[in-house]
């Protein structure tokens, strides 16, 4: 057997093998004559040099992103001044849309492009929202909340503190100090179960000042807002955060607005609110409990029912989830987060009024006549009442689909 004597020509060394060409132990084998290093070291000198490069432009991404968010601080500033609310959805989707368009031009994928930004801009919002928190519309105001160490109590309680209110609580053992707790309020915040609403309106409003506000957080509005304005001759407001105690902050969270009396003398309190990132939505009490009856009331009772189900059946969740699609994780997370809350909360808002218990029968009638479809396996009448309702869907359907495309992607992401 000949021995190779002479080195092999001086391009090889400089040729770059793919790792994947050459397994690794004929790889570290080989020798590069001229430098006299293995492949391993020159692949190693090689990753070296463009991970430093990635490490560069990662540092240099990390100072633009600290840049932005010192101007953000003097927009903050800014706003603080101008009494102006964190979010602005005009200016939030009008950058959106250039970003996207920008993205295009380079070259990059414009929805890789959208999600980060939306990342980088909610935790703006959430920076300024902090900032915000200090701010008090009316710092030194004394606020009574009703209800205080209750869930939403608690939470309303911290915000209008940060805030630099002065706040007070009425638990349902302080009634003998009533009238000393609503001296000389300019707020009061009713925040009990709705259950005893009414009464603790009817309670409290002989004691209140005639300038404070009378306002409550009832997830119903008519019979509320009807009583503050029967039993109180000051400003009223009924107010319906549309989400719970859990969430960290009240970011883009919306918040019912159901106006009663002098909204004027009002304002400074949905001002405060718009401050700590929620977005107001102005509607009539009675506009407001239709719209509940089936975005809170039927919706919660219809997961009620399908959990129940599930449990009744004995279904095995996790051997499920092993063949789950996306969709059924998805409904099954829904249903889930609902057993895992407060069955009272749940009662209260479903069986809130007649008008909804109502509803819910109806909901159920309507289920009961679907049954004849599956007993005489009348597809093509499923298939005529299918497309019924995707007409009168119509457009949402796109808006569906691509909101629910997107959760989807990113419980893939996650599972
Ligand atoms: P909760 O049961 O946690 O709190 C109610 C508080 O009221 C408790 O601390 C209780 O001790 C107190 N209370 C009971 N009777 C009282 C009385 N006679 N006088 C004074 N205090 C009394 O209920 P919650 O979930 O905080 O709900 C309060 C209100 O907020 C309800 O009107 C509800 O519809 C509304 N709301 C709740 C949520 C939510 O997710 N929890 C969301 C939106 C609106």
């Amino acid at each position: 057997m000949a021995l190779i004597t002479t080195p092999p020509p001086p391009q090889v060394a400089s040729v770059m093998i793919h790792p994947k060409l050459i397994n690794k132990k004929q790889m570290s084998k080989l020798t590069f004559y001229r430098t006299g290093m293995t492949m391993d070291k020159a692949f190693d000198i090689e990753i070296k040099k463009l991970r430093d490069n990635i490490d560069h432009i990662d540092q240099q991404i990390l100072d633009l992103i600290s840049q932005r968010l010192t101007q953000v601080q003097d927009v903050v500033a800014l706003k603080k001044a101008y009494n102006i609310p964190v979010y602005h959805p005009a200016r939030e989707e009008d950058l959106i849309s250039k970003l996207r368009n920008q993205a295009r031009a380079s070259g990059i994928d414009a929805d890789f492009m959208e999600e980060m930004y939306r990342v980088i801009l909610r935790n703006s919002r959430m920076e300024q929202t902090v900032e915000m928190k200090q701010q008090g519309v009316r710092a030194g105001a004394t606020v009574l909340i009703v209800g205080g160490a209750g869930q939403m109590g608690h939470f309303f309680t911290d915000l209008f503190r940060t805030s630099g209110y002065v706040v007070r609580i009425l638990a349902e053992e302080n009634w003998n100090d009533v009238a000393a707790l609503c001296k000389d309020t300019d707020l009061v915040l009713l925040s009990v179960p709705i259950h005893i609403t009414l009464e603790t309106i009817e309670r409290i409003a002989p004691h209140l000042p005639s300038t404070a506000i009378l306002a409550d957080l009832t997830s119903i509005k008519t019979a509320p807002v009807g009583a503050m304005l029967k039993h109180f001759t000051g400003p009223v407001i009924g107010l319906h955060p549309l989400f719970g105690p859990s969430c960290a902050s009240m970011d883009k969270q919306i918040i019912a607005v159901t106006p009663g009396r002098n909204n004027d003398k009002c304002e400074w309190l949905i001002e405060q609110l718009s401050l700590w990132g929620a977005v107001m939505v102005s509607a009539r009490p009675e506009e407001h409990d239709d719209i509940m009856d089936i975005v809170q009331a039927l919706r919660h009772f219809a997961t009620f029912c399908f959990g129940q189900f599930l449990c009744r059946k004995k279904v095995n969740l996790e051997r499920s989830l092993e063949f789950s699609s996306p969709i059924y994780r998805l409904e099954l997370g829904m249903v889930g987060r609902l057993f895992a809350q407060d069955s009272g909360l749940y009662s209260e808002i479903i069986f809130a009024t007649p008008a909804r218990r109502n509803l819910l029968k109806q909901y159920v009638a309507a289920m009961n006549e679907q049954i004849e479809l599956v007993e005489n396996n009348d597809k093509a009448l499923f298939m005529e009442r299918f497309s019924e309702v995707a007409d009168w869907f119509g457009p949402f359907g796109d808006q569906a689909m691509r909101e629910s495309d997107f959760i989807i992607n990113k419980l893939i992401e996650r599972f």
